[in-house]
């Protein structure tokens, strides 16, 4: 059992470079192989850790240990002790959460404001999921016959948990606490570009009580890792965010075991502006649907939709807007914006703006990396905004997963509509008017698992969150997601005193 002062330790970002190691059955372990590889700091692109590397041996390892927590002590454990758990984990990340903002911003370029903000979400959440844990119930049915009928929810066994980089703590808590409250046990792999906070979090539990296997944290790469854990046999359930063509990957791979699989996955979510809407509003909060995490949020308001009778005007401020937006060291309080998380991400954005630029877009703010940054060899990029661009180009179909919108001109609410719904992916859309009646119709209208009136990216732990189309299937948070991580058992307890014979005379 590690101190408090010893944990502290753990996740202070300069005490991140020292190499890691893999987190299975309640204890710290090198890979079977003793594979390793680089995470980089994105603002400086230097490498600054040096991880363990999981490969299919850990994930067996991890898996089964995940097992036998299930079948043995993590199985006896009562939901008031679970929601005490998962309380002081809420207490824990509280505690440390100056040391893990710092952490995760550093391993993934955020802007520190954004993380601070991200953090204390993080604590209620899980506080949200302490309170879930009490609260996962089955129901009595009306008698239609003699028969005293009930469900139990019932946890799934062992999930396997895939995340992404762009907020990697929070994905973790989306993912470990609907698990835990459901009685469950964990096998989570943080995406390899940022694996820190997941270790941070599990030397910090490890103050607490846990039986071991509940949790296992094994960083490494998708198609080893991550697809070890899709196939393995004994793994009950994959719970995915990432990108829509990774998810139907997973898909495929998870469908010879018939394991249970929720997915969170891309978007090209549409932001309707109409001609009646506050336009400060429109304008400074369309700014960060696309621009906070540097546009790398499956929500990105990255099509922006606006009436063609205010499009210059709007153009011209969101423009004004974006270009005032101070990128830079994504640790400084000052900055607005910080960088992209990956090289790789940073050359897909660059090809995608021209990709725009070749099919007659107008680069009407940034579309290029900062001129300076002032921090070398960062992985920056501006605040950038495509104006002109029509539905059907590129930049208007694929996620970009980065600091661009695409301006498309509408003339009226059914040609809003259609332009909006015109997409395969289906995950968040918004509407900004002052008709009360339009914002409605409209929000009915959008075929999008979440849509915001006269607002963008705002969330909030009580409400369901998950997509249409190939934005995935599955809801996250809310009471909702709790139907994802438990299973239904159907009991029925016959009360005749005597029993009628089916085979008698
Ligand atoms: P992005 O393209 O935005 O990096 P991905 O969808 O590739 O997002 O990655 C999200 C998560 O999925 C990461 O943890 C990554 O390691 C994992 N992953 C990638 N490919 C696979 C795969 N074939 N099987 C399982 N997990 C994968």
């Amino acid at each position: 059992m590690a101190t408090t002062e010893s944990a502290r330790t753990e996740v202070r970002g300069d005490e991140a470079a020292r190499p890691t190691r893999l987190y299975i059955d309640g204890s710290w372990r090198d890979a079977a192989d003793g594979r390793r590889f680089d995470s980089y700091e994105p603002a400086t692109g230097r490498v600054w850790a040096d991880v363990a590397e999981a490969g299919p041996d850990d994930v067996d390892a991890a898996v089964a240990a995940a097992r036998r927590a299930f079948e043995g002590d993590w199985g006896r454990v009562l939901a008031p002790d679970r929601a005490r758990i998962l309380w002081r984990m809420a207490e824990l990340i509280d505690r440390h959460r100056d040391e893990l903002t710092e952490l995760e911003s550093r391993d993934n370029g955020k802007a520190i404001r954004e993380t601070r903000v991200e953090m204390a979400a993080i604590v209620r959440y899980f506080e949200y999921f302490a309170g879930m844990c009490q609260n996962v119930l089955g129901e009595t049915m009306p008698e239609v016959a003699p028969m005293f009928t009930y469900t139990r929810r019932e946890p799934i066994g062992v999930v396997g948990a895939i995340i992404p980089w762009n907020s990697p703590l929070l994905m973790l808590a989306w993912k470990l606490c609907p698990a835990l409250a459901g009685g469950n046990t964990i096998v989570l792999k943080p995406a390899e570009e940022t694996p820190l906070s997941a270790l941070a979090f599990a030397r910090l539990i490890e103050q607490l009580e846990l039986p071991p296997g509940v949790v296992n944290i094994v960083p490494g790469f998708g198609e080893r890792a991550g697809d070890a854990l899709v196939r393995h046999p004994d793994v009950d359930k994959i719970a995915f965010t990432g990108s829509t063509e990774v998810g139907k990957a997973i898909a495929a791979a998870a469908a010879p075991t018939l394991k249970l699989v929720t997915f969170e996955l891309g978007g090209k979510s549409p932001n309707i502006v109409f001609a009646d809407a506050d336009l400060d509003d429109a304008v400074n909060r369309s700014a960060f649907g696309i621009f906070s995490a540097a546009g790398q949020s499956c929500m990105a308001a990255s099509r922006t939709l606006v009436d063609r009778r205010v499009r210059e005007e709007f153009v011209e401020r969101f423009a004004a807007k974006a270009q005032s937006i101070r990128v830079g060291d994504p640790l400084a309080d000052s900055t607005q914006m910080g960088s992209q998380t990956s090289q790789r991400q940073l050359d897909k954005i660059k090809e995608y703006v021209a990709i725009g630029a070749g099919e007659g877009a107008r680069v009407a703010s940034g579309g290029e990396p900062p001129a300076s940054a002032g921090l070398g060899d960062g992985w920056f990029f501006t605040p950038t905004i495509l104006d002109g661009v029509s539905n059907d180009m590129r930049v208007a179909r694929e996620e970009i997963f980065g600091p661009v919108t695409s301006v498309i001109a509408f003339s009226d609410e059914d040609e809003a509509v259609a332009r909006a719904n015109d997409t395969r992916y289906g995950l968040a859309a918004a509407v900004w008017t002052r008709d009360v009646k339009r914002a409605h119709r409209v929000a009915a209208r959008l075929r999008a698992g979440t849509v915001w009136i006269n607002n963008y990216r705002v969330w909030n732990h009580t409400m369901p969150f998950g997509g249409y189309k190939e934005s995935g299937y599955g809801r996250e948070n809310g009471r909702q997601v709790m139907e994802h991580y438990t299973q239904v058992k159907s009991v029925y307890v016959d009360l005749q005193e005597d029993q009628p014979d089916w085979f008698g005379d």
